[in-house]
């Protein structure tokens, strides 16, 4: 039998679409794929490469190959899988402004961390720099600048930054996160008129079968390179961390938790904690440190999911 290889641009309830030698074919996965219950929630996600076989209609995907990495996500508060959101991401841009919506350090953090965890590389894109007044943006671009960051300021209103913008796109499968309203669609629209990445809203249709994701597409750019919304991930909770690794997710802190007395300091209520100390003295930022502990309660709370343990194998709940 022959197969080939392709990627999977997106996801639906029974079918997987699959770009295989520049064409987009069905591929329903095979049957296997989905009938072993796993610590996943579902097996195939948008970015995979897969193996297909080419004979049969419908052409069947039958592998899924390994991935160089992925996002993933606790699927929702009714089901504590993980759910993988993208695979094979070269970056991930958090797409912010300051003003309508307001700048939120803690969605920021958050997604910063998930990709650090799962070694994916971020650019925070600030854009509406239109609106900006250089003491609005100093702080953050410093923030982020020393984790470090980098910073890319953009307007898609007056032009300034769009065309760094292409070019870090420009080859690459680019995860773009931020809130509605921060201007993703319009710094694509800036790249590449008439993109519509908006397939989250019209995808409803899609979402009545248990195994879609709230990734709906990886869009393919004509200047090369794929980009893929994030519609409807309000709180982006991580999946399979602890209290202690969440640290290393936080490469800022590491010049100074060599100095907090307990070796294993968690920086939350230990006496002589040089991060808790360097927040004070204004080197490192607040903003950081809240988010940091907000995660960590969470963290805190969390047990680990056995499939075992799980008696219903019924029907998921749907996406949050
Ligand atoms: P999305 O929900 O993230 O896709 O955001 P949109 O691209 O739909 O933008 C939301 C609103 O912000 C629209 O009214 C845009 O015209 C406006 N907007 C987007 N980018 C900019 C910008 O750089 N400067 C200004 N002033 N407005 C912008
Ligand atoms: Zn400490």
């Amino acid at each position: 039998m022959t197969s080939k290889v392709g990627r999977v641009v997106r996801v639906d309830a029974k079918v997987c679409h699959v770009e295989v030698d520049g064409d987009v074919i069905l591929a329903a996965p095979a049957g296997l794929l989905f009938e072993t219950r796993t610590e996943r929630k579902n097996p195939v996600a948008v970015g995979d490469l897969v193996e297909v076989s080419t004979e049969g209609d419908p052409v069947r995907l039958e592998r899924v190959l390994e991935r160089k990495n992925y996002l993933g996500r606790t699927a929702s508060s009714h089901d504590p899988r993980e759910q993988v959101l993208v695979a094979n991401v070269d970056q991930l841009l958090i797409i912010g402004s300051l003003k309508s919506p307001g700048f939120s350090s803690n969605r920021t953090d958050r997604i910063l961390a998930a990709c650090i965890w799962h070694n994916i590389p971020v650019t925070l894109v600030l854009n509406k720099i239109d609106l900006f007044s250089e003491e609005d943006v100093a702080p953050i671009r410093k923030t982020y600048k020393d984790i470090p960051i980098p910073v890319l300021e953009t307007s898609a209103k007056d032009g300034r930054g769009v065309e760094q913008f292409a070019a870090i796109l420009k080859d690459r499968v680019s995860v773009l996160y931020g809130p509605s309203g921060a201007g993703k669609s319009s710094l694509l629209n800036a790249v590449q008129p008439g993109l519509n990445i908006r397939e989250g809203k019209i995808s409803k249709y899609w979402k009545q079968g248990k195994h879609t994701t709230s990734f709906s597409a990886l869009h393919a750019l004509d200047q090369g390179g794929w980009v893929v919304d994030t519609p409807g991930i309000r709180v982006f909770r991580l999946h399979g961390a602890c209290r202690e690794d969440l640290r290393d997710m936080y490469p800022d802190f590491a010049p100074f938790q060599k100095d907090c007395h307990f070796p294993n300091c968690s920086h939350d209520h230990e006496p002589d904690c040089a991060v808790a100390e360097a927040v004070e003295n204004g080197k490192l930022s607040p903003t950081r440190y809240a988010s940091y502990v907000e995660v960590l309660d969470e963290l805190d709370a969390r047990h680990a999911y056995d499939p075992d343990q799980d008696a219903d194998l019924g029907e998921m709940p749907p996406d949050e």
